[in-house]
């Protein structure tokens, strides 16, 4: 198996995410004081994440306009599946306010048929419509995630999807002190500790099935493999390296994708429907 290299598109995706930050700086969201009860507490401990019992209140207006700066935002930095045409940002400008509450709706449930359906609509790829509804929700899921996390004892959560959004991590890291594994998710940035051994996504513990592979010139960088579930998670050690955004490491190790997906193996998936 040959050891890939990073993208060579750095630059770029610093200035996507930096640009990111700015638009949800400019996001002036306040999710209201989300009130827990015990009810919802108990099936987060048996396993529930939160949104699929609480969702947090986003405004058409505001969710229209975050979803335009992504999207220029996209336009200027290339950074995802495809660059969106002048034609596709008028489309979007041009919707109503019926269709981006709907719109808005489908992206924090992060549901992918209600997101098919509108790419349909307004003739956009899917997975370009799916990489802008996820960088437009995302500073909303994050404020909310922040809110309902200050409520939970997140060292109660061991299950291999996000315990707010019930998303499956995109990445992974090893921490820079202990060495602890904890799994991202990449929709509201909630991270979460998880044990060093064993797949997230298949739950297999069994040590014979898992490998991972490293990358000779960027040595923080593990590329973990299942035989059980035939999943890969990508993962930095950061006993090697400073500690990292993971935002920016998922969008600047494609080619541990694409490596892992020409052997074979698929993004893993365990995620919980909410
Ligand atoms: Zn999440
Ligand atoms: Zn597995």
């Amino acid at each position: 198996m040959q050891v890939p290299v990073k993208d060579s598109n750095v630059s770029n995706l610093a200035n996507f995410h930096l640009e990111l930050l700015e638009i949800k700086d400019k996001l002036n969201f306040v999710s209201p004081s989300v009130d827990i009860s015990s009810e919802v507490k108990n099936k987060w401990l048996e396993g529930t994440p939160i949104l699929a019992e609480l969702q947090p209140i986003v405004e058409a207006e505001l969710f229209h306009e975050i979803l335009l700066d992504v999207a220029r935002a996209c336009q200027k930095w290339q950074p995802g599946p495809n660059v969106p045409s002048k034609d596709i940002i008028s489309k979007i400008e041009k919707s109503n306010e019926k269709e981006i509450q709907s719109l808005a709706n489908a992206a924090i449930k992060n549901s992918r048929n209600d997101i098919k359906k509108w790419a349909k609509k307004l003739e956009i790829s899917k997975d370009l419509l799916e990489f802008l509804t996820l960088n437009s929700s995302r500073p909303f899921l994050q404020i909310f995630a922040s809110e309902v996390l200050a409520k939970l004892d997140l060292n109660k959560w061991t299950k291999g999807y996000c315990p707010i959004c019930g998303s499956s991590p995109v990445m992974a890291r090893l921490t820079k002190d202990k060495g602890v594994r904890k799994l991202y998710c990449s929709c509201c940035e909630t991270e979460w500790r998880y044990s060093r051994i064993g797949c997230p996504f298949c739950e297999s513990k069994d040590s014979a099935k898992i490998s991972f592979i490293r990358s000779e010139d960027y040595k923080q960088y593990r590329l973990y493999l299942c035989d059980e579930c035939k999943s890969y998670l990508k993962t930095v050690d950061e006993r090697e390296c400073s500690e990292t955004d993971l935002f920016c490491e998922d969008l600047a190790t494609m080619e541990f994708d694409r490596l892992a997906i020409s052997e074979g193996y698929q993004r893993g998936s365990n995620r919980y429907y909410v």
